[in-house]
């Protein structure tokens, strides 16, 4: 353990804030609930995120806003010395508008369509602002507690990339948390990057007998499809690609004016991720000519349109980083066996800049995220030691002022 975080654990203060998390552990299940039915839809985080904002200022923290991208955003002084650790949690779920998010209770179970992924993040930073602000608790660093939008799917993680790339704080920010799944046995220090595409082929079209031998743009895309199948990546650092979801064409005798792909290439290694990116769009442009050499281009070639519908970057946080041995030093003290390992994760942005960033989960078990029987238990040991382990791990990587 890092003599500090065994101060932290150690210390009067800390376990104030460990007797506070215990005293409000009802609330924080009611938190989790109350947040829950707020829905947040990709793209639609709107309601939730003004309910969220509302409580940032309720705790006190300065500055409260919702910035350019609709981030909730609040500051937790500490001494000042100008710079910042985020502990942020992802407000949006991946369930459409209409989805039924009505939390159903079974004991220490709660069943609801985002009430793990990542609501019980949301009300993790609750509790940890309280806990701080009841055991008296200064950091070293200033605490930014952001709730972010677009981590999920198509939201291609737009609210903590805005952070980085426009935020007023960007330059601060010397350490990031996101607090996002549940359990504590693995955290994140790896950020499986991926590039995400359509890729459209469009030709004349024609009519499937007399106008027989003209350019086809299925056939390009079967270039491309086969040609992918072939391409050769590495087993470490994992690298992965997948022509997932196609369509196109409009009637069975005639020659498609349109036909499209979507396709998804991943790695943990931003060169082999570059790498394969240059492959695929090397087997389009491949594709384009090979259909134009083979067949009849009088009425028109074949031309492919590429978009580009998500970008994670790849990266990862040192093992011998301040954040990474904190939460290493942090998690056993609370029961847990810590692995590291790779995910995607709003952690993505600032590991790919170089920021220490960790994903950590905010405790208790669970299954089925992202699915409609979506559940959380929050029966109090295993929930506790979790908010516990995850307060020690931001002490231990903010500083705790008074600890020396
Ligand atoms: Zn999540």
């Amino acid at each position: 353990m890092t003599q500090d975080v065994a101060r932290i654990i150690a210390s009067e203060p800390f376990k104030r804030a460990q007797e506070d998390l215990r005293l409000g552990h009802d609330r924080f299940v009611e938190e989790i609930i109350e947040l829950t039915e707020i829905p947040a839809p990709p793209f639609k985080e709107d309601r939730r995120a003004e309910a969220y904002a509302a409580k940032f200022r309720e705790l006190g923290l300065e500055d409260v806003e919702r910035d350019e991208i609709g981030n909730v955003l609040g500051i937790r002084r500490g001494r000042g010395n100008g710079q910042m650790i985020v502990v942020a949690a992802h407000l949006d779920t991946v369930f459409p508008e209409g989805t039924d998010v009505t939390v159903r209770r079974e004991g220490t179970k709660l069943f609801a369509p985002g009430v793990g992924d990542d609501t019980r993040g949301l009300a993790a930073l609750l509790a940890f602002i309280r806990a701080l602000d009841a055991a008296g608790i200064e950091t070293e660093q200033d605490l930014l507690f952001v709730g972010d939008v677009g981590e999920e799917g198509k939201g291609d993680l737009r609210g903590v990339r805005h952070l980085f790339e426009a935020g007023r704080y960007r330059e601060k920010i010397a350490g990031f948390f996101t607090i996002d799944g549940l359990e504590l046995d693995q955290f994140t220090t790896g950020a499986v990057g991926s590039l995400r595409y359509r890729v459209t082929f469009r030709g004349p079209g024609g009519h499937s007998l007399n106008a027989f031998g003209t350019v086809n743009p299925s056939y390009a895309l079967g270039h491309l499809m086969a040609g992918m199948a072939r391409i050769e990546v590495p087993k470490t650092p994992r690298t992965t690609f997948c022509a997932s979801i196609m369509g196109g064409g409009s009637s069975i005798n005639a020659i498609p004016e349109a036909v499209w792909l979507e396709v998804d290439l991943r790695s943990v290694d931003a060169g082999e991720l570059a790498k394969l990116d240059k492959a695929f769009k090397a087997l389009v442009d491949a594709a384009v000519k090979g259909e134009n050499a083979r067949g009849d281009t009088a009425n028109g070639a074949i031309r492919a349109e590429l978009t580009r519908i998500g970008n994670r970057p790849a990266g990862s946080t040192a093992h011998d980083s301040t954040i990474v041995r904190a939460a290493l030093s942090a998690l056993p003290a609370f029961g847990f066996e810590p692995r590291t390992g790779q995910s995607s994760t709003d952690a993505n942005i600032p590991m790919s800049l170089g920021v220490p960033a960790i994903c950590l989960g905010s405790g208790g078990t669970g299954g089925r995220a992202h699915s409609l029987e979506e559940w959380i238990d929050v029966a109090p040991d295993l929930s506790l030691r979790g908010l516990y382990a995850g307060l020690a791990t931001i002490l231990g990587t903010a500083g705790m002022a008074g600890n020396d």
